[in-house]
């Protein structure tokens, strides 16, 4: 399947590319409606290249309970009874790149994907899907940012955010504290000549605020205490190194 993206309209394009996908894509758009969702069901490695993956997907039908016991276990859960599977493959690396970023916004932000309409690619009858709604505006939204907190970006720009601390992550740094907003999720941009916080600073806030502790598994030091006295001991012994170089 080939994967055509667009972050303004914040639609996926699904085109099949070969002649089953044609057949199964065709029979999922004969079954949906506007605004119906494609449940996410979980991912598989992609079978031509196991660096990828696919998502797959259900379509329909109705959530069965179902109950099952092995000696004295019983497992509870649910199965889906009717509808249809749908499986995302791509099939340029492109495409199976494009697959995963589906995936994670699937898994992390959204329960699956909404149909938009049908739409014909190259002669191919093809499915426009989103992940997410705006809850503020409606909007169709793709990225994960955007789908963690249900705003879309031009309403988290409108947003008058009420910046609260709690635990940031991303970018290079793994646990954190800072300011981001409750109600778009976006993070407080620095104030001009604002100093970044250091890691160890980071971990620091995150163990005193957050009350977790941060352990460094290939120290010492071993966590970020040790770290800022191992720091100061080796500012010291420069400052001592200098006074004697000094006197002599
Ligand atoms: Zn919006
Ligand atoms: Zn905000």
């Amino acid at each position: 399947m080939k994967i055509i993206v667009d972050e303004k309209k914040g639609t996926f394009t699904i085109v099949p590319m070969t002649e089953a996908e044609e057949t199964k894509i065709s029979a999922v758009l004969s079954v949906l409606t506007p605004d119906q969702v494609l449940d996410y069901q979980g991912r598989s490695r992609d079978p031509e290249n196991t660096k990828y993956v696919q998502a797959h997907f259900h379509i329909g039908g109705a959530k069965k309970k179902v109950r099952e016991t092995k000696g004295n276990i019983t497992f509870i859960g649910s199965k889906m009874e009717g509808g249809i599977e749908l499986t995302l493959q791509g099939t340029s690396d492109d495409d199976k790149n494009e697959v995963g970023g589906i995936r994670d916004v699937c898994f992390f932000g959204a329960a699956g994907l909404i149909f938009i309409e049908s739409t014909e690619v190259d002669g191919k009858k093809s499915m426009v899907v989103t992940a997410k709604k705006c809850k503020h505006c409606g909007a169709n939204m793709i990225s994960l940012s955007s789908c963690e907190w249900s705003t879309c970006s031009a309403c988290a720009e409108k947003c008058e955010h009420v910046y609260v601390e709690g635990m940031v992550h991303g970018g290079g740094l793994d646990i954190g504290v800072g300011l981001f907003c409750e109600k778009c999720g976006r993070g407080k941009p620095k104030e001009p000549g604002e100093r970044e916080k250091t890691v160890i600073e980071q971990h620091l806030d995150a163990e005193k605020k957050l009350g977790v502790h941060v352990v460094y598994k290939d120290g010492p030091p071993v966590n970020p205490e040790q770290a800022v006295q191992f720091n100061r001991m080796a500012r010291g012994y420069a400052k001592s190194k200098a006074r004697s170089a000094a006197k002599a």
